[in-house]
């Protein structure tokens, strides 16, 4: 048995002759930079996020970064962030010269709780920056209701949460701005590096279309100073030929999630827990336990791929030694990081797969 955490080769196949001919059409359109194909994948995402705005970019690092500068955002001003998630989120908020201020997360979930922000704001601090962590839906009615009582802007990081749901309703326009990742392994995937943001504030949306192509509405005419942020109009291309499937390769990842949440139970592994108000888009489906090491060995020793997301919080990697922050002082972010295991997950992945790897994770001796 050979079970890989996620194969994007079998992704591609999937979709292989129509992903060859958008990618066709676009070399021989003679056109590279924005235009049509950008246009009509902003139109489309857009549309299927249920927000009035889409700008395309180069990635999610840089759609989290001119979020935050869109925003105002800069030296001297505190984001809040959650203490365990990918740094990208971190270094973003550090990119426009402002300082992350951690919370712990609800250790359920692994999303940040909402209950221990209003003790981290400060008369610095700008923005929360909730991140729907695996591609669960972060709590987000209480955060916009703190948000508003304190004047501060909300920026999603959803760069694993495409396609899921709070309360019903899409990721997508519930914040100021909202941050997309296509990095080839995220649930709505390029094949190279491209991002977006999607909100319904057009001021904000005019602010990053003009920050991601230097400043620049009008060539050689640089109304700011902007950055070169372009999303490419092949990956453009890809992600809207991807999109068409997008829902139908949710609701796979949706049963194998149901397969493993059912396989699981009364195992010593923490499952993960879901909200009645979450329809995670299961990006990962993550487990603790505190015999991580030997369980991802024993997997490996079958054939079965397994990652750990993450293994260093950013307030533990030198990157952040800067800030001073005792491993210790973030203790939650600390311990997941020590017992958080990804089992493999993916559209090309089938149920029996999932069961193989059910039978050689579940009870031991
Ligand atoms: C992938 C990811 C990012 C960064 O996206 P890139 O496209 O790789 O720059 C940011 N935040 C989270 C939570 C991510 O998973």
């Amino acid at each position: 048995m050979t079970i890989p955490f996620l194969d994007l080769g079998a992704a591609y196949r999937e979709l292989q002759p129509e992903i060859d001919a958008a990618v066709q059409r676009v070399l021989a359109s003679g056109w590279y930079i924005l235009g049509p194909e950008v246009d009509a994948f902003e139109a489309e995402w857009a549309e299927f996020c249920g927000a009035e705005h889409a700008v395309g970019l180069a990635n999610g690092l840089d759609a989290l970064t001119l979020a935050l500068k869109a925003l105002d955002i800069g030296a001297g001003d505190e984001v809040i962030v959650p203490s365990n998630t990918y740094i990208a989120t971190w270094l973003a908020v550090s990119a426009v010269g402002a300082t992350p201020v951690p919370v712990e997360p609800d250790p359920a979930t692994h999303n940040i709780d909402p209950t221990l922000i209003e003790a981290a704001i400060t008369e610095w601090t700008k923005a929360i920056l909730p991140v729907h962590l695996y591609g669960q839906p972060a709590d987000l009615d209480p955060i916009l209701e703190i948000a508003r009582r304190h004047d501060l802007a909300v920026v999603e990081d959803a760069a694993q949460a495409h396609d899921a749901r709070y309360k019903g309703r899409k990721i997508g326009s519930h914040g100021d701005v909202v941050c997309w990742s296509f990095y080839p392994g995220k649930n709505l995937g390029a094949l190279g590096d491209a991002g977006a943001v999607t909100t319904n504030r057009a001021g904000i949306a005019e602010r990053i279309r003009l920050l991601r192509n230097y400043g620049s509405r009008e060539k050689y005419v640089n109304e700011v100073q902007g950055a070169n942020s372009r999303l490419d109009p092949i990956q453009a291309a890809v992600l809207r030929v991807k999109l068409a499937h997008l829902e139908e390769w949710t609701e796979r990842r949706r049963t194998l999630a149901a397969a493993y949440q059912e396989g699981l139970k009364g195992s010593d592994l923490v499952l993960p827990s879901v909200p009645s108000w979450a329809e995670p888009a299961w990006h990962l489906y993550v487990v603790r336990t505190q015999k991580r090491s030997e369980l991802q060995a024993h997997l490996a020793d079958k054939g079965i791929g397994s990652l750990i997301h993450y293994p260093i919080p950013p307030h533990m990697q030198s990157a952040y030694g800067s800030l001073g922050i005792e491993p210790d002082a973030l203790p939650l972010a600390r311990r997941l990081a020590d017992e958080v295991l990804s089992l493999p997950m993916g559209p090309q992945l089938t149920v029996k797969d999932v069961w193989g790897v059910i039978e050689m994770t579940g009870p031991r001796e």
